[in-house]
């Protein structure tokens, strides 16, 4: 059905900061050279007057304005008076405008009713009374990206589009969608986006159905799921965070008509709520709209969503889980091991970024000296590393797969014993640096990124869902040379000490393979039903068997034309005939023709140098495939194969051929 996916917490994180470590370049043919000096090219924007520090703009007071140079934006954080509403605009000349709208969602069971909330307010609401407004505006409108998504404690509700016209048709559904949506009238859209009884004659079998019961079924069969919701089951036993937030399907049931339509009145309220807008917009229209559609008639009420801080435990706790493989399929190596600690100190971005860095030296390149101990130690196929921020007190784990459960005391020592020796010996200062600068790669890369402005939705929504500054995880560089200066003085390995060696507040969490885990759920599922169905009186069953059908009928009906007409579209005149154009620039130098294109790439040069080779005999063809997988992959005249890595990943953001 629906496009929607569920974020989960490790997913979360890639688009902070860091997104890959690969000292190979992503596509083919394209050549990346660090260019040394940084490019300044895009100045602050010249800025009107009616958006000055204090004054109120349809509602919405300015709170503060700053240039960010990181992502080459001014940030404005806008107050909404009336309602309470938080907005943060990101203002530059990017074309590809993001809205999202976000609510803080803890939960307090495994009902999945912040996901199933996320899934229903899309199906239609009081300017757009179609089933399906979502889907219609994923096919009729020019969006560069709509979804959304469900975390673990907010949910969010981000589209971005290039023509001006749909960037607010698209806003103005989703802002309908979060506070007018038809699930109080509608009493359907629980049941078919969350969960419903379902038979289809009294002889039949009572099942369970719905959109979220399907996706989250699914979702638990994926170890990499159960992983991450067992590790947070460890750490965080008293606060929100031990429950699934996308719902257990064996809960999923529990979740009542009320207690749905309750939570989404407590929630989805502005004064709960982080507004982000992004590129290049008419703010002072969009503010209007804002204002005088929706948060002008909402009241302003006081809900208290705060996360409550889990205690910190005086010591480590080891948890053990299951998840499904085949009847009959083999479980041998195929227990995750998993190493948790809580690093509860995080008050601002240079914390985030020491995290990030000293995962990536331990775990992230083939050199990191916690992979190469596990490697070696044979304990697992693959070794890696997370850091979590998707929790108000965030998780280091150091994971590796393919284990078995008895090696788990092996697994425990193998990381002691390597940290405290880096801790002792210092880090490979080599490796360090090289780390380092894939790191100001990649915040570079992403700064030229076409999906730049969703990446720094997440940042700054991040923030603002834990009642910091929206802008503090955007201004990186100041954090990084920070960091730099301190590298010599044995900071990361000071950091290892503190919060991993000697961090009681940790859990060791073994995930195992369980063959025909799944089949004996659906047994005891089977058994539940039937039981429950023997329990029914004939007219109950008759009723169910009615609203079945009834619920069937209402998803094959048309929506009508009158209702269809209003959901809202484009039209010739609101597309731009202009093309975009690239500018280039084409000289000759030494008898080589170069083509250059003078646009923003945030001080990193892209080459590409290509070769004729319609001189090659077609039937040697083939070899020039071949000789494309040899180069960078073998010594060269001045090089060794480790050496030239090494000195590709460190001056180059990756060559390929
Ligand atoms: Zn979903």
């Amino acid at each position: 059905m629906k496009k929607f996916s569920k974020i989960t917490s490790i997913l979360l994180t890639a688009g902070l900061i860091i997104n890959s470590f690969s000292g190979v370049a992503k596509g083919v043919g394209v050549t990346q050279v660090k260019q040394v000096q940084l490019s300044s090219s895009m100045s602050a924007l010249s800025t009107k007057e009616s958006l000055e520090e204090g004054k109120i703009i349809s509602g919405f007071k300015l709170e503060s304005k700053q240039w960010i140079d990181d992502v080459h934006s001014t940030a404005m954080i806008f107050n909404h008076v009336k309602s309470g509403a938080k907005l943060i605009y990101l203002q530059n000349e990017d074309e590809n405008k993001v809205f999202s709208i976000s609510f803080r969602t803890p939960v307090n069971d495994n009902t999945g009713v912040n996901h199933i909330i996320e899934h229903s307010v899309l199906c239609g609401s009081k300017e757009y009374p179609v089933k399906d407004p979502f889907l219609i505006m994923t096919k009729q409108s020019l969006n560069t990206f709509i979804n959304a998504f469900t975390g673990a404690d907010f949910t969010m509700y981000p589209v971005s589009s290039k023509n001006e016209k749909d960037f607010d048709n698209l806003m103005g559904v989703y802002l309908d969608a979060v506070f007018y949506p038809n699930i109080s009238k509608d009493p359907r859209i629980l049941k078919q986006e969350g969960w419903h009884y379902e038979i289809n004659s009294e002889t039949g079998e009572l099942n369970y159905n719905g959109v979220v019961y399907n996706e989250m079924k699914g979702n638990y069969s994926s170890p990499q799921v159960i992983l991450s919701n067992t590790i947070n089951q460890s750490l965080f036993n008293d606060n929100s965070y031990s429950y699934e937030s996308g719902g257990n399907p064996e809960n999923i049931p529990d979740l009542t008509y009320e207690k749905f339509i309750e939570t989404y009145k407590k929630y989805y309220v502005p004064s709960n709520s982080s507004i982000y807008l992004y590129g290049k917009l008419n703010i002072e229209n969009t503010l209007k709209f804002m204002n005088d559609n929706y948060l002008s008639k909402l009241p302003k009420t006081n809900v208290d969503t705060a996360i409550k801080l889990q205690k910190p435990y005086e010591r480590r706790v080891e948890k053990t889980g299951l998840y499904p493989v085949a009847k009959d399929g083999s479980t041998e190596n195929m227990t995750y091991l998993s190493s948790n600690y809580v690093i509860d100190k995080i008050s601002d971005v240079e914390d985030v970024l020491v995290f990030q860095i000293l995962q990536a030296i331990l775990l992230n390149t083939e050199g990191s000296p916690l992979k190469k101990a596990l490697m070696e130690s044979g304990i697992g196929t693959n070794a890696y590393g997370s850091f979590n921020l998707s929790t108000l007190q965030p998780v280091f784990s150091i994971i590796t797969d393919n284990a078995n459960e008895s090696e788990k005391y092996k697994f425990k020592k193998v990381i002691e014993d390597t940290l405290k020796e880096v801790v002792k010996e210092g880090f490979n200062k080599e490796l360090v640096n090289s780390v380092l600068t894939a790191i100001e790669f990649s915040l570079r890369t992403q700064n030229s990124n076409a999906n730049r402005g969703l990446n720094y939705m997440f940042n700054a929504i991040n923030c603002m869902n834990y009642g910091m500054s929206p802008t503090e995880y955007l201004e990186i560089t100041p954090a990084l040379n920070k960091i730099k200066s301190k590298i010599n003085e044995g900071y990361f390995e000071k950091l290892i000490q503190k919060y991993l060696l000697d961090n009681k507040y940790s859990s060791l969490v073994i995930l195992k393979p369980s063959s025909g885990l799944n089949e004996k759920k659906e047994e005891a599922l089977k058994n539940k039903l039937s039981a429950y169905k023997a329990s029914l009186s004939e007219s109950e069953l008759a009723k169910i068997k009615k609203d079945t059908e009834e619920l069937k009928r209402w998803q094959g009906t048309e929506d009508t034309k009158e209702n269809l007409s209003k959901i809202p579209t484009l039209s010739r005149s609101d597309l731009s005939l202009k093309a975009e154009e690239i500018p280039t620039i084409e000289k000759l130098e030494r008898g080589i023709k170069i083509l250059s294109h003078p646009i923003f790439t945030d001080g990193i040069t892209y080459s590409n140098l290509y070769f004729d080779s319609s001189k090659v005999p077609q039937d040697k063809v083939l070899y020039l495939k071949l000789l494309a997988n040899v180069l960078g992959n073998v010594n060269t005249e001045k090089y060794d194969i480790m050496q030239l890595s090494n000195k590709i990943m460190r001056d180059t953001g990756g060559i390929s051929f």
